[in-house]
């Protein structure tokens, strides 16, 4: 079996990273919650311990406090979230939540929420969403893989035959009922099947000979990628583990002990365009940072040393994950489809409905990919 992969590193949108100085950050994926079973057994059969962040994914200090109580937000996203499992995709997301909910608060509160976890503006989600807004405020343990997620993906490369092949972008993919021919720049491999596990953005720019299905092509082309950036800041004394989130910026933060320096680093998260707009991302991390420092005080930042990765910039995920369409394709499967008998297409935004923007899913995703060209042969 042959990896081709475009960076020169494994874990794509799963980036740990050691900071000069100390402190282990997750420049991408970071939370293990309630449900992540792929995650914890390969951990398991890999000899990879997972260890608790000391936060709960989920709850968050509201600042200015002090913000609905935990037991209103919880009653108001099980509403929601009942009164949408009937919605068709074209019921605004906006609309179900003015209908199920009367407490303005808590309604803001649960958008904000699912506006961030989704990484994609509120005002453009369709009403399936809101089923996830349970999940974003029920309690759940919170855990990270010890010495950094990406350590799962290091882990499943080093297992391989042969090594991963690195800088090694795949840009055609010729098949026919017997054989795939997969093109690089510089490289040409013949094999019996592929599973193509890129993200959803870059897709699009992957050619197929013969090409994939029209609807399939049209179904992949409308599914958004959504925005969102990471902050982490070094800070001069450790601090318990908290999450706090500001109400006006509608960004996030947290400190946990998993960061290899006792809760040294305050780490931030901001999801959607107009958020990222509001805060500067753009410019670079200076007006993310000052508003940190307005909402979390206590905090010691050392500011020199913030490191901001926003996923939109990155030349091979193009973004942070997938956002379900709300027309055509609405539970994302003719996307996700195998177009012919030799090619499997795997990634988060394969793992519909449940499980896509995740790293959970991807690993689901890729399991079932290689269980369907296995079947398949
Ligand atoms: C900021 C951020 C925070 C997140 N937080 C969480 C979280 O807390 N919990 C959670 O569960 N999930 C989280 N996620 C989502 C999770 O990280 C992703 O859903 C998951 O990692 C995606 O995995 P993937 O294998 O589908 O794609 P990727 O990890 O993007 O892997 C695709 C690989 O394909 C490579 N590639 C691209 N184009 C080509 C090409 N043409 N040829 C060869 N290789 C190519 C890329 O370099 C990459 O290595 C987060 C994501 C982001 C961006």
């Amino acid at each position: 079996m042959t990896v081709l992969e475009a960076r020169e590193r494994v874990g794509g949108r799963v980036w740990s990273e050691e900071l000069p100085g100390g402190g282990l950050i997750e420049r991408g994926g970071e939370f293990i919650t309630g449900g992540y079973d792929a995650t914890e057994e390969t951990a398991a059969r890999l000899g990879i311990r997972l260890e608790g962040m000391g936060i709960n994914y989920p709850h968050r200090e509201l600042r200015p406090g002090p913000g609905p109580a935990a037991s209103d937000l919880l009653a108001g996203a099980e509403a929601a979230a009942a009164a949408s499992a009937s919605a068709g995709a074209r019921a605004r997301a906006s609309a179900f939540l003015s209908e199920a909910i009367s407490d303005a608060e808590v309604r803001d509160v649960l958008a904000t929420r699912l506006q961030s976890a989704l990484a994609h503006p509120f005002d453009a989600l369709d009403a399936r969403f809101l089923v996830h807004l349970p999940y974003l405020v029920a309690a759940a343990e919170t855990k990270r893989i010890a010495g950094g997620n990406q350590s799962l993906a290091e882990a499943l490369a080093a297992r391989l035959a042969e090594p991963v092949r690195f800088a090694a972008p795949v840009r055609e993919i010729r098949h026919d009922s017997r054989s795939v021919r997969i093109s690089g720049d510089d490289f040409n491999l013949d094999a019996d099947a592929c599973v193509v596990a890129i993200p959803i953005a870059l897709l699009t720019e992957l050619r197929f000979d013969p090409p994939l299905p029209e609807a399939q092509t049209k179904a992949i082309a409308a599914i958004p990628t959504s925005r969102a950036a990471k902050l982490a800041v070094p800070m001069r004394d450790a601090v318990e583990p908290q999450a706090l989130m500001s109400r006006s910026g509608r960004f996030w933060a947290w400190t946990t002990p998993c960061d290899g320096v006792g809760g040294r680093v305050a780490n931030a998260w901001a999801g959607a365009e107009p958020v990222l707009a509001d805060l500067g991302v753009d410019a670079g991390p200076g007006g993310w940072l000052a508003k940190l420092a307005e909402l979390w005080p206590e905090l010691d930042l050392e500011r020199g040393r913030a490191v901001l990765t926003d996923w939109r910039a990155d030349p091979w995920a193009r973004g942070a994950y997938s956002v379900l369409p709300d027309v055509e394709d609405p539970d994302g499967t003719a996307a996700a489809a195998s177009p012919a008998p030799g090619i499997a297409f795997a990634g988060e935004h394969t793992a519909v409905p449940e499980w896509t923007g995740t790293m959970e899913g991807a690993l689901r995703s890729g399991f079932r990919a290689a269980e369907e060209l296995l079947a398949a042969s």
